[in-house]
């Protein structure tokens, strides 16, 4: 069956896209466009084209089946030349999305008109790249450039509303958008066909001062990213050289980054995060249909677990100790949803909704119709022993139950539950309304159907559902631990915390790990520690530096001292006192100190999470590299365009 088929009516020819599910620009596509447009030019009574898709959107990308193929002509860009070149006018017709070679389309045509639903964007630099058929050439001839800029660079969809603000759009469509794209054309069927974008000045063009502002800010943003700068060089190039010179030059970086380490990395997540929790055991098993959500918990973890249910659009009963915590439960919850309602993202309205689904109670018996209960309560054994007791007596047959311990074994907690096949980890990250990683864990015990229900519910929740087996720290914890273990040998071995966190922002984290305990708060770790002490081998190398900076009263950035020393504006200094401190404990231990390059303490770091990578892999405690890359990437700062700890190391042929 054909992908682009051609029907006129009334003068007007109508292209309409059908390629499901994306409508992506896959060679038949592009060769059908074309084929549509000469017989467009060739008819005589045509006298305007609306190019439209069916299905849920406009055209959304590319075909990622044609990734890495040799291209096949009409390639992209030429068919936009093409649609450029039409005699007739062309109005792009935009529902859902127009994203990447769609938006390049879109603006191959004279003109747009959007459903005030739509969402417009160049999503290139996600996936390591820069618009390769003229999208940064052409969308600064039609919105300012700093909007461009914006858009390319932060590769951000921006809405229909925003769209019009900017000229990207000529109308937003009222009503039926195939109804308002035809009286759309007949306004303009006697005016003279607009000159194509290309042939088009640019808008708004930045002064040198401001260029350089907007190189230097990109840059900062970028954390080493190529493609927001390439994007930047070649809009300069489109504007300073041409239209005919930017079109050569941003094919050039176009082909360069799709050579490019960076972006095989962020292809490689991009296509992992999307296959991780497809697990083929859980194919055809129906999930528990989810009306209420439990949380067992209002601290922390338990308010940001109900604020993110509520959001998808759950009833939520949060259950607490006491009546005091149960307002402070919901005390939180009002402050995160507040936070989403003064950044616009949600209305007044949907704000008094969601407050208005959220019960706060001290008796378990308000979870009796609860379909999936999430427990956060103290990291204690007793304690969610208490608690998985007393959801096992008030709770559904069939309701899910769900610690989010971060280091219990789950399998012990399950023990003492009735029916242990619907019990199972879902280990949220803080805070948990926004990271999107979610680890579940499969307990021993636990049925499909409790599994299934569990990426359900995370799909609801818009996270990153990782599957992963009980072991200390699952997958993140237990990578972190491994290699934190290694990063506190090199302090005695020689570096200091600031060189190790420096080589961290210099790798592309957004912190170290020593900033990054410091903000955590260190006391937790340190009376895990102390809980710990008896059963540690004594044989095993053991650093003592993180004890005595709580001895010292050192608990973080919270109290202004902890590995760093903060200034009154909360900024990190690096501390003699804590230099010394180490220098002190190497002397002590007879270790003579070495310097450690910012490579060096790399190559530590990532060999540890290698390691302990493969031993989780050997255990069976993920099912691939790419869960261990998707993990810590999403809830470790491991810079995405470095593909995660796995893909990194990975022999290459
Ligand atoms: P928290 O101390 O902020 O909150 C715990 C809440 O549980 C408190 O409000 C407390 O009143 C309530 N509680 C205690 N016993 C209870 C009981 N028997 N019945 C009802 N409520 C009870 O702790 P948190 O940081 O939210 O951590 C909760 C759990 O989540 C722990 O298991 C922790 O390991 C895990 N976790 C924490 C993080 C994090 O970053 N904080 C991340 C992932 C997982």
């Amino acid at each position: 069956m054909s992908t682009v088929r051609l029907t006129i009516e009334n003068a007007i020819a109508f292209i309409t896209i059908n390629n499901p599910p994306i409508n992506a620009t896959s060679h038949s596509v592009r060769s059908g466009l074309v084929d549509a447009l000469d017989q467009i030019d060739g008819t005589d009574d045509i006298r305007a084209a609306i190019l439209i898709c069916e299905g849920k959107t406009f055209i959304a990308g590319a075909d990622v089946s044609e990734f890495g193929q040799p291209p096949k002509p009409p390639i992209l860009p030429d068919v936009i030349k093409r649609l450029e070149a039409t005699t007739k006018p062309v109005i792009a017709a935009i529902h859902g999305h127009a994203l990447g070679g769609g938006l390049e389309v879109a603006l191959g045509c004279h003109y747009r008109i959007a459903d005030s639903k739509a969402k417009l964007g160049l999503p290139e630099v996600n996936l390591g790249l820069i618009p390769g058929a003229g999208g940064t050439i052409r969308l600064p001839r039609l919105v300012p450039v700093t909007e461009a800029i914006s858009m390319i660079t932060s590769g951000k969809p921006v809405s229909a509303t925003k769209a019009n603000e900017i000229g990207l759009l000529d109308a937003i469509a009222h009503g039926v958008l195939i109804d308002a794209a035809g009286d759309f054309a007949q306004t303009i069927l006697d005016r003279e066909v607009p000159k194509p974008l290309l042939r088009r000045d640019p808008v708004s063009v930045p002064s040198t001062d401001e260029w350089d502002d907007i190189t230097v800010a990109t840059k900062k943003k970028a954390r080493g990213q190529a493609a927001p700068l390439a994007a930047i060089s070649a809009i300069r190039a489109g504007i300073d050289e041409g239209p005919d010179a930017g079109l050569a030059f941003e094919r050039e970086k176009f082909i360069e980054l799709r050579d490019s380490d960076q972006s095989k990395a962020l292809r490689h997540i991009f296509f992992a995060e999307r296959s991780v929790a497809k697990l083929p055991e859980l194919k055809g098993v129906a999930p528990n249909p989810l009306h209420q959500i439990g949380v067992i918990g209002g601290g922390i973890m338990g308010a940001g677990i109900a604020t993110a249910s509520l959001l998808a659009g759950y009833d939520v009963t949060i259950i607490e100790r006491d009546d005091a915590a149960c307002a402070n439960g919901r005390a939180t919850v009002e402050k995160h949803l507040s936070g989403s309602l003064k950044r616009g993202l949600i209305s007044q309205d949907r704000f008094d909704a969601l407050m208005a689904s959220l019960t706060t109670s001290t008796d378990y018996a308000a979870l009796a119709n609860a379909d999936l209960v999430v427990e956060a309560v103290f990291e204690d054994m007793a304690v969610k022993h208490d608690v998985f007791g007393k959801l096992s007596l008030h709770c559904k047959a069939d309701a899910v139950l769900a610690s989010n311990t971060s280091y219990l074994d789950i399998n012990e907690i399950v023990s003492r539950c009735i029916n242990p096949k619907r019990v199972i980890g879902l280990h949220f990250f803080s805070p948990a309304h926004i990271m999107k990683l979610l680890e579940v864990v499969r307990t021993d015990k636990a049925d499909a159907k409790s599994l299934a229900t569990a990426f359900d519910f995370a799909r609801a929740l818009g996270k990153i559902a990782v599957p992963c087996g009980v072991c200390d720290g699952f997958i993140g914890n237990r990578i972190m631990s491994a290699y934190r273990k290694h990063c506190e040998y090199m302090l005695e071995d020689g570096a200091l915390p600031h060189q190790i966190d420096a080589a961290m922002v210099e790798f592309g984290f957004p912190m170290g790990l020593f900033a990054m305990q410091d903000m955590a708060g260190l006391e937790i770790s340190w009376a895990t520690r102390k809980r710990l002490a008896p059963f540690r081998d004594p044989a095993e190398r053991y650093v003592a530096l993180g004890d005595y900076l709580c001895e010292m009263d050192r608990f973080g950035k919270k109290n202004g001292l902890g590995w760093y020393r903060y200034d009154e504006n909360g900024k990190a200094q690096p501390d003699p006192e804590v230099d010394a401190l180490v220098i002190a404990e190497s002397e002590k231990k007879g270790i003579t100190r070495r310097d450690f390059t910012s490579a060096e303490i790399m190559d530590v770091i990532l060999t540890a999470m290698r390691n302990e990578g493969d031993k989780i892999l050997s255990e069976g405690i993920a099912n691939g590299a790419d869960a261990i890359d998707v993990v810590m990437i999403n809830g470790y700062g491991f810079p995405r365009h470095k593909g995660g700890p796995m893909f990194m190391t990975a022999k290459k042929d």
